[in-house]
């Protein structure tokens, strides 16, 4: 079972990765985008743990409503509403809850990552976050009730997504300007995706 304090402590981890990994994220990014992916990404992250830190939240949909919005209202960018939906999707998803059992968690990443694809009208080997959020969301949906496995087989997963992303040519947000010329780079969204997912199996191990 993930308890509240447990998503508290996956969120802060995810900002702790996300910073650490934001110079990599905006170099992506500088590739193919406008080099700024790791700035919002870091910028939302340390506002999120900012609301952590100034509030208290007792139920999943508190705790993820607010995570949601703080990231629509500071990363900018395509990524801030893109996120923002996820998690404030998966909040709602279990909205009284007070922990997630695997299945549930499950179930509620599904439900963020739906929100993900209907918010950017994008479906999968477009080249964006979603090509690390749906191996993630079928590793951690093949066999939920062991919640370390679970999550280290979709923190893995995320990672082969985000490096599957590679050899992809975007169709879908900036990248798509580039056309052929995105070909041979990862993908910065998916990038930050892998690390939430690693995140998520650190705190469940
Ligand atoms: P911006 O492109 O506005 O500067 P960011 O650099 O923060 O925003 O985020 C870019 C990332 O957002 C991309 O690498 C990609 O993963 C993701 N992204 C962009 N457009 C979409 C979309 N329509 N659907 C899903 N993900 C998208
Ligand atoms: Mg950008
Ligand atoms: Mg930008």
């Amino acid at each position: 079972m993930l308890t509240i304090r447990d998503l508290e402590a996956w969120l802060r981890r995810s900002a702790e990765l996300v910073g650490e990994h934001a110079d990599e994220l905006t170099a992506l990014d500088a590739a193919i985008g406008d080099a700024d992916h790791g700035a919002n990404m870091k910028r939302g992250m340390t506002a999120v743990v900012s609301a952590l830190d100034a509030g208290s939240f007792e139920t999943v949909g508190t705790l993820l409503k607010k995570t949601g919005m703080t990231l629509v209202s500071t990363v900018g960018g395509a990524s801030g509403p893109l996120y923002g939906t996820f998690f404030m999707r998966m909040g709602a998803a279990q909205a009284s809850a007070t922990g997630l059992d695997g299945p549930a968690l499950a179930g509620a990443v599904e439900a963020g990552v739906a929100g993900i694809a209907s918010r950017g009208r994008a479906s999968a080997g477009e080249k964006t976050m979603l090509d690390a959020w749906y191996p993630a969301l079928r590793a951690l949906a093949a066999d939920p009730q062991d919640l370390a496995a679970a999550t280290a087989a979709a923190a893995a997963a995320a990672a082969d997504g985000r490096d599957a992303t590679t050899p992809m040519m975007a169709t879908k947000g900036r990248a798509s300007y580039l056309a052929e010329r995105s070909i041979g780079h990862t993908d910065p969204g998916a990038a930050s995706t892998a690390l939430i997912l690693q995140a998520l199996a650190e705190v469940a191990r």
